[in-house]
């Protein structure tokens, strides 16, 4: 099963910027998004860029920007009747391709911006001229963008799937059973274990389906389908869950978020495809 994939990939280090390449600047827990919702391109934002632009130069402020695919530098540009700062949860409704470049950015920028000291040493970090790295000034050590593996999956029963309330989401909705993968699990053997946490139901016939990359919490999602006996009694984990339920396929929830890999998987579901 192929799931939608973004038509960019992120281009090796040291690439040069182009007049059409796209700029993503945060600010705050912000991004700069022009008028219709676009990221701006360097062509746009050139007479907005200040003198001491130098591209690969990372400082650890509050301020960087990221071109798509990769240069960095730090920025500090003013909205303008142009371009306006919106908070990042707008790529929720963005096109798909929209929000994949969004949450890439947001994805390599969150880990810049938390990786300025070496661990071994406590010397600065610095980005290597080589790779996609940081790289020690002190110790040489090297530092990779962290990546961080979650499980998502649809256990249906038949016409119903089995849908859960996260309790300390501000996205409250009936979602599909997710998590992070564990140290040294396989990801099947992360699946079994997040949904016996998470809900207490036994599944099979669990197979893969698809992964997404998903940078706004800095993860990599594997999706699954599995089965389930929807007599088996449901026992959530609380200080997870707040609720969750069997659903028929004609009774789902209207989903609003349309560019993750579980509205895909739920959507399937509805349209009978899964
Ligand atoms: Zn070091």
């Amino acid at each position: 099963m192929i799931f939608s994939q973004p038509d960019f990939s992120v281009q090796p280090t040291g690439t040069v910027i182009q007049p059409d390449s796209l700029l993503a600047v945060f600010q705050n827990g912000k991004i700069l998004l022009t008028n219709d919702e676009m990221l701006p391109t360097f062509l746009q934002m050139q007479s907005l860029l200040p003198d001491h632009f130098k591209p690969f130069e990372l400082a650890h402020t509050d301020k960087y920007s990221i071109f798509s695919p990769d240069p960095f530098f730090n920025l500090e540009i003013q909205e303008t009747d142009d371009f306006t700062y919106k908070e990042i949860s707008i790529f929720r409704s963005l096109p798909f391709n929209t929000a994949a470049l969004i949450t890439t950015s947001w994805h390599l920028w969150s880990w810049y911006k938390n990786h300025r000291f070496c661990g071994k040493c406590g010397q600065p970090l610095r980005p290597s001229t080589s790779e996609r790295a940081l790289q020690c000034s002190s110790c040489g050590c090297m530092v990779f963008p962290t990546i961080s593996p979650a499980v998502i999956v649809a256990i249906t029963c038949g016409e119903r799937i089995l849908l859960a309330r996260n309790a300390n989401s501000p996205f409250a909705n009936y979602a599909l059973v997710a998590g992070y993968v564990e140290v040294g699990e396989t990801l099947e053997h992360a699946v079994r274990r997040e949904v016996l946490e998470e809900v207490g139901v036994h599944i099979h016939n669990l197979r893969y389906l698809g992964d997404q990359p998903w940078g706004i919490s800095g993860s990599h999602m594997f999706a699954f389908h599995a089965e389930a006996d929807d007599n088996e009694a449901i026992q959530i984990q609380k200080n997870e869950l707040s609720d969750a339920k069997w659903f028929d396929r004609s009774e789902l929830p209207e989903r609003t978020h349309a560019v993750s890999i579980a509205h895909e998987l739920i959507e399937r579901f509805r349209k009978g495809k899964l």
